[in-house]
């Protein structure tokens, strides 16, 4: 085991590893060190135990589903983008397959299978490995990074050191927040951190007597609105209430936008709306309520809406808007029939906050991306320190996308290190 390398990377999450294939690729002798017993510990629990490794879609596309500072990445994708995570599997032989939304998925649908090709192209490509080896601190002298310093005491010297620790979101996997303090001791500034990606709870009766908990609404339109009732953005995919409030992936999507219209307007909850007929008007709801009615007369309210929402839902909103299931449809009023179109096209949701950024998919906030050089993820402030991956200030919807921007930024961080070594060696 030597005592100097050319790059150490700290953390063997997707940024990580891919930054010490970059950095051996370019060169470098490289260590990397992980706290835990095993790298990738995340990655391998990714996209459901199937890992989406990336996003199929173009590369404006890709930044669009970055709500997080997504542009910043314009010069890593000129680097190396998801074209090349696909080829870069492809000759690991690691076949992916393309499914909704350009979600990419390895062939195997083994997120372990990813991992573990990823593992042996780092040990063919020399890269030294520690793992049970937690760093306690990024060292730094007067003129830039000297090495780090690990829990045991030990000093590992370098002039490149590439931290790659991720965010704080699901701690058990190694993500702990550790960089930040070390990115602080250089003088980087770290944005608020805050969950993303991550269900919402809400203290509103039916919520709290569980009596939706467990179902899916399918292809429904997600709204946050501020507190005038404007719409702050819409997500349309599928959604699930729980026992303590909404998740699923537009109420996921929505996440952060609730967490930021709670700051903003410092309010106590904000109003979600679910419009279960999106590409519907009101009105043409109402019209197709009233045709559904008029078939048969005679039917009960809830046999001769059956089908139009799944049966529960349906229940729930016909008890909202005071209509009796059991009612024939005859005797219902019109005025009755427009506020259930009005419930089915935007039933109000009050939630007051999320589930804990440990529980969150993702970390948002992070390393001020002002501080960081977009061309090769080195600090502008402190030579020979990189970062890449979660730690940055970039978070980007579920889908592909932040697996996508830690391999992007791993790879330019990996490179650069290597390459600004060369240099000096
Ligand atoms: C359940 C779940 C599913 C997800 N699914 C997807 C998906 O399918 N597609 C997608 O794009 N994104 C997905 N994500 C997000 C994605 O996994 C992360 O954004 C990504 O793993 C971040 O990569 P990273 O390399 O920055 O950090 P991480 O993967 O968090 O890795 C950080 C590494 O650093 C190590 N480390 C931390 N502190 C220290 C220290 N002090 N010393 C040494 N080592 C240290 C840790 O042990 C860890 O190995 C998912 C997230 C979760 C929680």
């Amino acid at each position: 085991m030597k005592t100097r390398y050319d790059v150490i990377v700290i953390g063997g999450g997707p940024s990580g590893l891919m930054a010490s294939i970059a950095a051996s690729e370019h060169g470098a002798a490289v260590l990397l060190v992980d706290k835990g017993d095993k790298l990738g510990r995340k990655l391998a629990i990714s996209g459901g135990g199937r890992c989406n490794v990336t996003n199929n879609m173009p590369i404006p596309e890709l930044i669009r589903h970055i709500p997080g500072n997504g542009k910043f990445l314009h010069s890593a994708f000129s680097i190396f983008n998801n074209k090349d995570i696909i080829h870069f599997f492809e000759n690991l032989g690691i076949a992916l397959k393309e499914e909704d939304f350009g979600r990419m998925f390895p062939v195997t649908d083994s997120a372990k299978s990813v991992v573990q090709a990823l593992l042996k192209k780092v040990q063919a490509n020399g890269v030294e490995i520690r793992v049970n080896a937690p760093v306690d601190t990024v060292l730094y002298g007067q003129g830039g990074v000297e090495g780090v310093l690990l829990r045991n005491g030990e000093k590992i010297g370098s002039e490149s050191v590439i931290v790659a620790v991720g965010g704080k979101s699901v701690p058990q996997t190694g993500s702990t927040g550790d960089g930040y303090a070390w990115a602080k001791k250089a003088g980087h500034t770290i944005t608020d951190l805050y969950p993303t990606e991550v269900p919402l709870t809400s203290d509103e009766p039916f919520i709290r007597e569980k009596v939706l908990q467990g179902l899916s609404l399918r292809d429904v339109a997600v709204s946050v609105r501020d507190p005038k009732g404007k719409v702050i953005i819409t997500h349309r995919w599928d959604m699930l209430f729980t026992h303590f409030g909404l998740s699923g992936p537009a109420v996921l999507r929505a996440s952060q936008f609730v967490v930021k219209a709670l700051k903003k307007f410092k309010t106590k909850d904000v109003e979600i709306t679910i419009d279960t007929k999106p590409d519907l008007s009101v009105e043409a709801v109402f019209q197709e309520l009233l045709a559904l009615a008029k078939e048969d007369p005679k039917k009960s309210v809830k046999r001769a809406w059956k089908g139009l929402v799944p049966e529960r839902y349906l229940l729930f909103l016909l008890h909202q808007v005071d209509i009796p299931a059991d009612l024939a449809v005859h005797e219902l009023s019109k005025e009755k029939v427009r506020r259930m179109a009005e419930a089915l096209k935007r039933f109000s949701v009050r939630v007051n906050g999320t589930l804990p950024i440990e529980n969150a998919f993702i970390t948002g906030g992070g390393v001020s991306l002002k501080e960081v050089d977009p061309k090769t993820m080195a600090s502008k402030i402190m030579p020979g320190l990189y970062f890449c991956g979660e730690i940055l200030d970039i978070h980007g919807y579920t889908g592909g996308y932040n697996i996508t921007a830690a391999f992007a930024t791993g790879y330019t961080a990996g490179r650069s290190a290597a390459l600004s070594g060369k240099n000096t060696r």
